[in-house]
This record gives structure tokens, C-alpha cells and sequence, in this order.
């Protein structure tokens, strides 16, 4: 197969790409596969999705339902944040919270608890109420959160089956304003970390681990009060990209003009590259409680750091009880890094990261590029033992069962 991922890092190894149309396709397909994987997206950094055979699910019908009762919306899993969002906001709907960028499937995103911000905002995956999955037997399982297992079936690693159909909770639309400040300084952003990242209802700190911190995106629910200025730095007066020299006609609106959620929490838009979009990511999330131990650590390696960097960017994500979630059971700040496309040398500085950040329990964020192996992941990760016996059960014959998952997370 000649298909790689979206950052070009990874080629896919599957010598099949298969399109079902229908639930009954998806089926066979998977029954009928010695190995198999859903290919989302491709937004992830490593070989999380790859096997021998991959579907794509993005033939299947969208098939967009919402359920005002119930505040939820269900669809077909391939859909992308993006073309979920034009849906609601016309229904005048919303999702709590979302990535960087629209660009990237429910399902794909989920299955890695891909994260926005927030102190009180969960990972995308905690917005999820309902799933429907085809089992490698072919079965077609549906689960609601309160069943037997949900909190483990949610952030799946791609490794219990096909998920064809999400549910998502949604809540009213709401608007939001976004404004950045520019050089807060790194003694305000330690001694004022928490009063920092509650400064918005989605908060982001950029840093090129120079001088200051580079750039504080602050994302406001319409109704709360704006600070005028964030311990000394005003609000920038032109819209901004987070990365040096890109241009900011890729980001969402900034200068405090409100717009919709679906516009105004990702950094960048639908329709635009995002990011860099010549780069590698990895990403650390640590326990809340070191956030600024663990930051501190990864600014004494500045020096190592800075010359791969195009720029790092610091996230809280509330806690959560999916099992196998970085967040579980823990508040936490995800340490990001951008990094240019030099994976060789990146994976020499991760080992610096990696080592750096172990002392706090950093769990790796499954989407992005890590060194860590199975014997240090198992311990961070308390259920573990209860998601491999799940995968046992949903799919005893190990046909989701792919390299990177033995490698990275459940061992031999
Ligand atoms: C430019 C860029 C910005 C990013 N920003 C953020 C960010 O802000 N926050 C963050 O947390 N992450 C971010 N990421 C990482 C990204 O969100 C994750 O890698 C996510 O998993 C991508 O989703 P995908 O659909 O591309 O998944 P893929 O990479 O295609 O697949 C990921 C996993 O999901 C599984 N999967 C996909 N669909 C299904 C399905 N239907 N059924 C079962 N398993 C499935 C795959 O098998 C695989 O295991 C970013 C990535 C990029 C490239």
C-alpha cells in the first residue's frame, strides 16, 4: 500500500485498503481478516493504526442524528470534528471542547484521547456516551456509558474492533473570543501557573523555551469576564500563528471577536494546513500537581530541545475514569512539542524528554511519537490488566492485535 501518514513519517505496511459501504461490509471484511486495523484520518505520529489489512470507514453513511432528550448527537465514526461541527452549529448544538484542529475523525481521536484545554474541560473522549463496534467475529457490540466495561471500550487504541457509529453528548451553542498575550515572562507563568491556565475556559501556553514564554492563548466563553492583561503582557493587536513566520490566515479568529465554539476553540481552521505542516509531535502528560516541576524540568533542557523545536505548547486536561485515558484518575498538563521532521535526531532528544519527565509519571500522549516501551507504560496505567482482558474477550483471536500494541502498550 502506498499510503503514509499525515505527517509522512510512518508508510503503512497493510497490503489492503478496503472501503465497506455498509455495516454488513464491515463486517465481513473484519471476520473475515487475519489482521486488521481502522485506518482514521492519519493524523497519528507512529504506527498505532497499521496491520495487515486496514478499512477505511469513510464510505459508510454519515447519517447525522441528534437526540435533543437524551443531549446527544450519534454518526458514522469516520466523520471529522470539521464536518461534525457545520452540523450542530446549525442546529445550534455544541461539543464541550476540541482539538487544535477540526481536521481529524471521532473515532481516530478518540480511540488516542486526543485532548483541547481547560482545567475543567476533559479529553474529546469523555464526551463519549455511545458506541457501536464490530468485534473481529464479526458481532456487532453496542455499549452506553454505565454499562459493564464502557470506560474501558472508549479510549481503545484501535485494538478492540471496527467502531462504526459515536455517540457524543452535546450542549447548547455557545460563542467564545480568543486573545493572545505575548511575552509573559517565566517567572510569572511558574509563581501564576493555575491563576494562568483558569485566565479562559481553553488555555494554551506556546514556548519556544527562549526569553519568555512566546505566546498564551486565551479562549473565553462569551459570557465570562476577559482580563485586560496577563501579568504584564497585553493582548496582541494582530492575529498570530503559534509558529514562527507561518501565517496566522490559517488560525482561527483571535483579537477577542467572539464567533462559534467550533471556530474559535481549535488554533486552526478547516480548509488551511495545520500547524506547521512539515513536522513530528510528541506530547507528555503529566499529573497536575508537578505541572510546574515537570515544565521547569523540560526548560533545563532548553539547549537540547530548542534547535528541533518549532514550538512547544503547554495544555491542562481534567481528570477522567477511562482506563486507558493519560488522564485517568489524575488532572493533568500535557507538555507538547512540535518538532521539525528530523526523527532521528528528535528520537535522540526524547530520550532526554523521556528521562526528564519520568520522575512525575508522564504518560505519552498514543498519537505521537514516544520512546517509551511496553515494561515502562504498564505500570502508569492501572487498568491495564483490565483492557487486555477485555481486548481477550472482543477479540480472542488477536486480529486487532498489531505491532505497536504489543511493542508500546500491552507487551509479549
Ligand atoms: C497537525 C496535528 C495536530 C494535532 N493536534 C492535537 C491536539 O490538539 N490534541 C491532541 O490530543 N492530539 C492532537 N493530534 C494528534 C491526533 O489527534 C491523534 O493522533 C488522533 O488519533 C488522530 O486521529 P485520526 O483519525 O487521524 O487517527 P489515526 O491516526 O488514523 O488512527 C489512530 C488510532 O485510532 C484507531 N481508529 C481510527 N478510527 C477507528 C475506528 N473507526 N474504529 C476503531 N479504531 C479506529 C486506529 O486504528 C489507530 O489505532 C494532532 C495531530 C496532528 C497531525
Amino acid at each position: 500500500m502506498t499510503h503514509a501518514n499525515w505527517a509522512g513519517n510512518h508508510r503503512y505496511r497493510a497490503d489492503r485498503l478496503h472501503r465497506p459501504a455498509t455495516l454488513e461490509q464491515v463486517q465481513e471484511i473484519v471476520s473475515r481478516a487475519p489482521q486488521v486495523r481502522v485506518l482514521g484520518s492519519r493524523h497519528s505520529f507512529n504506527a498505532i493504526a497499521d496491520s495487515g489489512e486496514l478499512l477505511s470507514l469513510d464510505a459508510l453513511p454519515a447519517d447525522v442524528i441528534v437526540d435533543r432528550a437524551a443531549a446527544t448527537v450519534s454518526f458514522g465514526a469516520a466523520l471529522r470534528y470539521g464536518e461534525l461541527a457545520a452540523v450542530l452549529d446549525a442546529e445550534g448544538l455544541a461539543l464541550h471542547n476540541l482539538a487544535s484542529l477540526p481536521h481529524i475523525s471521532v473515532a481516530g481521536a478518540v480511540a488516542t484521547a486526543t485532548h483541547g484545554s481547560g482545567d475543567a474541560n476533559g479529553n474529546l473522549a469523555t464526551a463519549v456516551a455511545g458506541l457501536e463496534i464490530v468485534t473481529s467475529s464479526g458481532e456487532v457490540v453496542r455499549a452506553s456509558r454505565g454499562d459493564a466495561d464502557f470506560n474501558g471500550l472508549v479510549v481503545g487504541l484501535g485494538a478492540l474492533g471496527a467502531v462504526t457509529r459515536v455517540t457524543l453528548d452535546v450542549e447548547p451553542a455557545y460563542e467564545v473570543r480568543q486573545r493572545v498575550f505575548e511575552g509573559v515572562g517565566w517567572e510569572a507563568l511558574f509563581d501564576h501557573l493555575d491563576e494562568i491556565m483558569a485566565s479562559g475556559y481553553s488555555v494554551s501556553v506556546f514556548s519556544l523555551w527562549g526569553e519568555t514564554s512566546h505566546q498564551v492563548w486565551v479562549k473565553s466563553r462569551y459570557a465570562d469576564p476577559v482580563r485586560p492583561d496577563l501579568f504584564g503582557a497585553r493582548a496582541a493587536t494582530t492575529d498570530l500563528h503559534p509558529i514562527t513566520g507561518h501565517d496566522p490566515v490559517n488560525c482561527t479568529q483571535q483579537l477577542g471577536v467572539p464567533g462559534p465554539w467550533s471556530d474559535r476553540l481549535p488554533h486552526f481552521r478547516m480548509g488551511f494546513t495545520p500547524s506547521s505542516g512539515d513536522e513530528l509531535q510528541s506530547e507528555y502528560l503529566v499529573p497536575r500537581a508537578h505541572a510546574v516541576a515537570a515544565i521547569g524540568a523540560v526548560r533545563g533542557l532548553a539547549d537540547a530541545v530548542r534547535p528541533l523545536l518549532q514550538v512547544t505548547e503547554i495544555r491542562t486536561v481534567a481528570a477522567d475514569r477511562l482506563w486507558m485515558s493519560p488522564q485517568y484518575g489524575r488532572d493533568t498538563v500535557g507538555i507538547h512539542f512540535t518538532w521539525k521532521r528530523e526523527q532521528d535526531a528528535v528520537e535522540r532528544v526524547l530520550v532526554d524528554v523521556e528521562a526528564a519527565l519520568e520522575p512525575f509519571g508522564a504518560r505519552p500522549h498514543w498519537g505521537k511519537l514516544f520512546l517509551a516501551g511496553a515494561e515502562a507504560i504498564g505500570p502508569l496505567y492501572e487498568r491495564l490488566p483490565d483492557f487486555a482482558r477485555l481486548a481477550g474477550r472482543l477479540d480472542p483471536r488477536g486480529a486487532f492485535r498489531n505491532p505497536w500494541l504489543i511493542e508500546r502498550v500491552v507487551g509479549s
